[in-house]
């Protein structure tokens, strides 16, 4: 019989579970902590459980399924960079990022096997989309980071879903993984530390409106024109930009956190004077802070990162239009840190 995974129940899922095994409600809160907070990958560690209800457990559920293996790990050369491949219980293979800040750890979450959104820069989707991941699996990325990787007493402490995937399209279990991580008897880390970013799934942003958590909102925007959106973005077809920067406008007025709008600049195609025109035309007003990205070049989709002197071109436009700006800081590009980067070149290398 395989075992059910754990990781990615809810306390209140464990406490029903709980009784219906025969063991005291208070149980499942003491499995949580052990869980979510400090990090236990057995039952056997669970020293204030009995030696009775710890086999128990053993027998009914895993944790993290052994399954989760490491299949790659990488480092930049300046080591702030961790880039892992994880291969889950079905076989997909799924990859995360830790990046090390002055102020911490932050850690790049992956949401979906593939991605069905076919960005034309993107490496994500490269292999077409196979299907969403578990909450327990989209924890799972964290635990690798705060229970194998970094040192004792060291945790991530800032959430980023901007690994592969597109979060509005599995927000039930996108949610649940944040909400663990958030929770006060787990990992407590305030939704402030935390960002989902979208391609601009309307439904998606007004569903996190509904439901009114202080998470911040990243939008890929990438152009500001219909025409040039609608060629780098299949998806705008489907929600029109300037729908989507309604909705996260509305998202901004219910948490009162500022919108990030991410622009990658690819060279010749989205960085000229009348794209930055039209940006700014597009968000003037807005409480909002636009993230340049100087593209990541992907070999298979042929387009170039602009020259420094252009991003900078681009930067100064916005800021003369008093359009909050910053360029992200690049980590990692020696290990294709880009989105989907490393997953595609593992595929391509087992079809050779
Ligand atoms: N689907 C979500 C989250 C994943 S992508 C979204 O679209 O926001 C995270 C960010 O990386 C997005 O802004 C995406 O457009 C960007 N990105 C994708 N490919 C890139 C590349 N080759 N270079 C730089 N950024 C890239």
């Amino acid at each position: 019989m395989t075992k059910k995974e754990i990781l990615g129940l809810t306390l209140e899922q464990m406490q029903d579970e709980f009784l219906a095994l025969g063991l005291k409600k208070f149980r499942a809160e003491q499995v949580f902590r052990w869980i979510y907070e400090k990090g236990a990958t057995t039952f056997e560690e669970m020293t204030n459980l009995s030696k009775e209800n710890r086999s128990l457990l053993e027998g009914t559920y895993s944790i993290l399924s052994g399954a989760v293996k490491v299949l790659r790990t990488y480092d930049s050369a300046d080591r702030l960079t961790h880039k892992v491949l994880l291969g889950l219980s079905d076989g997909a293979s799924v990859e995360t990022v830790l990046m090390h800040h002055d102020y911490g750890y932050s850690a790049c979450l992956s949401s979906q096997v593939g991605c069905a959104m076919n960005c034309t820069f993107c490496a994500s989707g490269l292999h077409g989309f196979m299907r969403n991941l578990t909450a327990g699996e989209i924890l799972a990325q964290l635990y690798y980071f705060d229970h194998v990787l970094l040192p004792k007493g060291e945790r991530v402490s800032r959430i980023v879903i901007m690994g592969s995937g597109e979060p509005m399209l599995n927000l039930d279990n996108v949610l649940a993984a944040l909400d663990l991580m958030h929770h006060d008897k787990g990992q407590c880390i305030s939704y402030r530390n935390m960002t989902i970013s979208t391609c601009g799934i309307v439904p998606g942003i007004e569903e996190m409106t509904r439901q009114g958590r202080t998470i911040n909102l990243a939008v890929s925007l990438h152009a500001a024109t219909g025409a040039l959106r609608d060629r780098l973005m299949p998806i705008n077809g489907k929600y029109p930009f300037p729908e989507v920067i309604d909705a996260a406008s509305r998202y901004e007025k219910m948490n009162g956190r500022q919108v990030m709008y991410e622009y990658i600049l690819l060279a010749g195609i989205n960085d000229r004077e009348e794209d930055a025109r039209a940006l700014a035309e597009a968000l003037s007003g807005k409480e909002c802070v636009v993230n340049l990205i100087p593209a990541n070049p992907v070999p298979e989709k042929g387009f170039r990162r602009p020259e420094d002197r252009d991003v900078d071109r681009f930067f100064q436009y916005l800021k003369k239009r008093h359009i909050n700006v910053t360029v992200r800081k690049e980590m990692g590009k020696d290990i294709n840190a880009a989105c989907g980067q490393l997953r595609a070149s593992q595929l391509k290398e087992e079809q050779a």
